[in-house]
């Protein structure tokens, strides 16, 4: 038994049926760009998150920069994020010429938080990325309340929470308040590469607006700059989503939510055999969020010096099981973003990634293959201790 942090190939293998045909009707129609599927997709994933416009593109990372461009923001123009994430986030701010401003996270949730955004708002400031880390939102209330009292826009980094629902009632009370993730900003972006949760064969993300003009220029910009065919009023990109992407997106977003299911169920697994563990923190759940578990990640919490996460890798690398570290490097560390920081830390990020790991995630966990872990990891942290 081969276990992986993701197994995209049994996905693959239940639904082989419907993708075959679907991406072999494509290349029979040879309408690779563009056409009645990207369409087709865009629509359903429009209905699906009930926001008005979905702008398909080449990629996450792209769609993050299109909705800068498309905000307007110019060189020298501040963007709150927080410093553990993935570098995408950030990446694109540096290459518009716009400042990254690095804030702490909440230690509980990984998410940033109103607070910290609050206290690094300047007369520069612009616009605040939220990243709905590991599949859970940000407390997205107050940071449009913040933005709206401050005049800032919003990019929500969906990437890892589509299919998740916020309401700021709480996601389990009956106020009809939920917003599916990325529809709360003035931009959300998404991701659909591979191992996301709802992820294509390829390379593949959106752009999601309520706002007809922004969409419009995220469109526009996605699209070279162009206004009608050869007239081009702004300098733009070019960022599509291809049609036998869209083909498979369109297959497997029938069963993003099922898909959300079996990661939350090996999720429970997993918080009932870890919650035993003393050494352990297991991931916290919002109220105001579903968690859609994109990453399944712990905290060490014991300061005993046998037990540190480096024995508990080769410890299970041993019996077969991986695991990952996401992310190793609070984003200020990182070589490309020192220009961008005034020195000193920032104590939650660095906690978190001197502590955290995570488990195998994804839709097709089995009871066997969760016992195999959890038992693995359970008897590390017990023999350990008792040795
Ligand atoms: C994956 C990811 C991205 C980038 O998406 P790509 O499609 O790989 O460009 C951006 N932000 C976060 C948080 C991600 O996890």
């Amino acid at each position: 038994m081969s276990i992986q942090m993701v197994d995209l190939k049994t996905q693959y293998h239940h639904i082989k049926e419907e993708i075959d045909r679907e991406v072999l009707g494509v290349i029979e129609s040879s309408q690779f760009i563009g056409g009645p599927k990207v369409t087709a997709f865009r629509e359903n994933l429009e209905k699906y998150l009930g926001v008005k416009h979905v702008i398909p593109c080449a990629n996450g990372t792209d769609a993050l920069q299109i909705a800068m461009m498309a905000l307007g923001l110019k060189p020298g123009d501040e963007v709150i994020v927080p410093a553990f994430t993935y570098v995408a986030t950030a990446e694109v701010i540096g290459l518009l010429g716009l400042t990254p401003v690095m804030t702490d996270v909440d230690p509980d949730t990984f998410n940033i938080r109103p607070d910290h955004i609050e206290a690094a708002i300047t007369p520069r400031t612009k616009a605040i990325v939220p990243v709905h880390l590991f599949g859970q939102s940000a407390d997205m209330e107050p940071i449009m309340a913040l933005a709206k009292k401050h005049n800032l826009f919003v990019i929500e980094d969906n990437a890892q929470a589509i299919g998740g629902d916020y309401n700021s009632h709480g996601v389990a009370s009956n106020h009809n308040g939920a917003k599916k993730t990325g529809t709360i900003g003035h931009f959300g972006c998404t991701s659909f590469f591979p191992s996301k949760n709802l992820g294509c064969y390829g390379d593949g993300g959106a752009l999601m607006t309520n706002d007809d003009e922004l969409a419009a220029a995220a469109r526009m910009i996605a699209n070279h700059g162009q206004s009608k065919q050869y007239y081009h009023d702004k300098i733009g990109v070019n960022s599509r989503l291809d049609a036998i992407q869209a083909a498979i997106l369109d297959v497997k977003l029938k069963h993003l939510d099922a898909y959300c299911a079996a990661r939350q169920k090996a999720a429970d697994y997993y918080d009932r055999v870890f919650s035993e563990i003393s050494a352990l923190k297991i991931p916290a759940r919002h109220p105001n969020s579903t968690h859609v578990f994109h990453q399944y990640t712990l905290q060490i919490t014991t300061p005993e010096p046998r037990v540190t996460r480096e024995a508990l890798r080769t410890y299970l690398a041993d019996q077969g099981i991986p695991m990952m570290i996401y992310y190793p490097v609070p984003l200020y560390e990182q070589i490309a973003f020192r220009e961008y920081w005034q020195g000193g830390t920032l104590p939650v990020t660095e906690q978190l990634c001197a502590s955290v790991f995570s488990l195998p995630m994804h839709t097709e966990l089995t009871e066997q293959v969760l016992e195999k872990i959890t038992t693995a990891v359970k008897t590390f942290f017990t023999e350990k201790r008792n040795n």
